[in-house]
């Protein structure tokens, strides 16, 4: 564990967490389908190798290779059995890149259905399996827990729930997925608004609160969304992870096209609305955080 507490030095500077995984496992060899988080224990050197990247591009905060470690999202895999095993792996992997000046984000993701009554998952049913994920990323080392890519508040709230229940004082981040309806107005895929799904989250214990991925927001959206996200969040801490732009498909590709400059510059207008943690999510890569955490160092807010 980093010895300092993250909020603590959240408090006294921003902070940079890291950028998209799945692209990197890509690369590296995962086959679509193949489930990443078996990585954690046959790969570790490659997955540990992605951690480290992001640290050496001045990553504070690493994020476990865990985005579908709940029992939900292993099962269609035959992995249910392992998920202690493989998110504790998770968290190892990430602890030991991280070292003891990073913080290791423990990465919960969507369990990929609906809760009732549109689904047929009960809360208390979910919160016993995010709980199950969360105790095994905390005793594998992580520092906080990451509720990421939320579109139903409700969900949000289940996994804030969990983490609380794993570890008192554990700090808990959420971030929702927004999409734009109108101009200048975003909501989840669930059409929630950005000031019900940061006032659900804050009242639930998140101490931080934000946006990560999305669809189809432009660099200047994400600008627009964090002005949004700072003013409803209250005392919490703001987190904004864009995509490398809003991406276009080219031959059955998903291309996206930021530069790392590009990023960069966002960085420094998301920084100045007032987000506290800025990182990256699908199309970003160890350039761009490099590029980013340059920017959040060398402006002064
Ligand atoms: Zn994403």
């Amino acid at each position: 564990m980093n010895p300092t507490p993250l909020l603590n030095e959240l408090s006294r500077r921003p902070l940079v967490c890291d950028g998209a995984m799945g692209t990197q496992l890509l690369a590296r060899g995962l086959t679509s389908g193949e489930c990443g988080m078996i990585w954690n224990v046959n790969r570790p050197a490659d997955v540990g190798g992605i951690h480290l990247a992001y640290r050496n591009a001045g990553c504070d905060l690493i994020t476990t290779n865990s985005f579908g470690g709940s029992l939900f999202a292993l099962e269609p895999h035959g992995l249910a059995s392992r998920g202690a095993e493989l998110n504790r792996a998770a968290a190892r992997v990430a602890r030991s890149a991280a070292g003891d000046h990073g913080w290791v984000l423990g990465d919960v993701g969507p369990f990929g259905d609906f809760l009732e009554p549109v689904g047929d998952i009960t809360a208390d049913d979910l919160r016993e399996v995010f709980q199950a994920q969360i105790v095994a990323l905390i005793e594998g080392g992580a520092d906080a827990i990451l509720v990421e890519t939320m579109s139903d508040p409700a969900e949000a709230v289940v996994g804030i729930e969990a983490a609380k229940a794993s570890a008192a004082n554990v700090p808990v981040i959420a971030t929702y997925a927004f999409q734009k309806t109108a101009p200048g107005e975003f909501r989840t895929m669930m059409g929630t608004s950005v000031a019900e799904a940061v006032q659900r989250a804050t009242r639930a214990g998140a101490q931080i609160v934000g946006a990560n991925c999305g669809t189809g927001l432009s660099l200047d959206d994400y600008v627009k969304l964090a002005e949004q996200l700072v003013a409803a969040a209250g005392n919490a801490a703001v987190i904004v992870q864009p995509n490398a732009g809003s991406p276009r498909i080219e031959h059955g590709r998903t291309i996206y096209d930021a530069s790392p400059e590009d990023m960069a510059a966002t960085a420094a207008r998301l920084l100045a609305a007032g987000v506290r943690i800025i990182g990256g999510c699908c199309g970003t890569t160890p350039a761009h955080l490099t590029a980013m955490s340059r920017a959040v160092r060398t402006v002064k807010i």
